[in-house]
């Protein structure tokens, strides 16, 4: 079981192709719209019509962290654990902080990533329990992942000038939460009823496989909400996926739409010690913590998104 928590990515990544060689995440046959969805012109829009929720932060105390934020720098990006600064974030319309790991060289600021959190809309932060930010892998590589099933979402790079990432990553969040202990709901038949009514995808990258599909939608889906005009402003021939996005709205309702107040999806992950040099655990229970952590999270697959431009 351990092994499938990837040590590096290559391991992921093997792990990502052999889900779709077996057919389970298997690329989409259906033939991308003409043109298609210009999602990188999306960020202009959004920001301009989502507005920074008014917040506070305060940094934790040195030593502690979400298990998650230790076990995603250690495991995931190699990097050291006590190189984690972590925050809680409370915004005005929230009277529960979420929690932000950033990485000490992230190049994204703390501030920033309250600035693009804050300007989605309270009811799609809900789905939401920790992120996490790291640099980037690679020069100009944009990768972003989500532990779906627990709503924690990995950043490596800079995406602040991106805010459509977010949308796509809690994406993932919803799919896998729309009824948890049914599977993904981009399996679902309701989902693939819908999808089968349209005749093209939105893009080349929902082109990957449903669930990428799915997450893309959840942009459309968003974009189509919040900027006056909708998706029929930016793209002609937006009934293409006309089916697909009006189902995301239905399912996701009100949590595309700004406004309201927060009722948290996921209860606070549990704290850990950053490691025994921190001085809040020996070195032999901070090993057996982590690994029994690490057994209990051997079935977990994080939908891996790059978005290297
Ligand atoms: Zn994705």
């Amino acid at each position: 079981m351990r092994n499938i928590l990837a040590k590096t990515t290559s391991t992921a990544f093997a792990l990502a192709l052999s889900l779709q060689s077996t057919g389970v995440l298997a690329e989409l046959d259906k033939p991308i719209m003409d043109p298609a969805v210009p999602f990188d012109q999306m960020d202009t829009n959004l920001y301009n019509h989502l507005k920074s929720t008014p917040s506070t932060y305060e940094a934790w105390e040195y030593g502690y962290l979400p298990a998650r934020c230790h076990d995603v720098a250690e495991s995931w990006e190699n990097k050291s654990p006590y190189d984690m600064e972590v925050y809680n974030v409370l915004y005005e319309d929230c009277d529960t902080p979420w929690v932000i790991c950033r990485h000490k060289d992230s190049p994204m600021s703390i501030e920033k990533m309250i600035d693009n959190f804050g300007r989605l809309p309270v009811r799609l932060r809900n789905l939401v329990r920790v992120q996490l930010a790291f640099p980037a892998r690679s020069e100009g590589q944009l990768l972003a992942y989500a532990f779906s099933d627990l709503g924690d979402i990995v950043f490596t790079g800079d995406m602040y000038p991106y805010i459509r990432f977010w949308f796509h990553e809690i994406g993932h969040i919803r799919d896998a939460n729309v009824n948890a202990s049914a599977g993904d709901y981009s399996a679902s038949d309701a989902w693939l009823t819908e999808y089968d009514k349209d005749e093209y995808i939105c893009d080349a990258y929902a082109k990957t496989n449903n669930a990428e599909n799915f997450a893309q939608e959840v942009v459309v889906a968003g974009y189509d909400k919040i900027v006056p005009g909708g998706i029929a402003g930016l793209v002609p021939n937006y009934e293409d996926i006309y089916n697909q996005f009006v189902n995301v709205q239905e399912v996701m309702g009100d949590e595309l739409c700004p406004g309201g107040t927060c009722d948290r999806l996921f209860e606070d992950d549990h704290i850990v010690c950053m490691g025994p040099d921190a001085g809040c655990v020996t070195e032999r229970d901070h090993i057996a913590a982590r690994d029994v952590r690490l057994a209990s999270r051997g079935e977990e697959q994080p939908h891996i998104c790059d978005f290297g431009l």
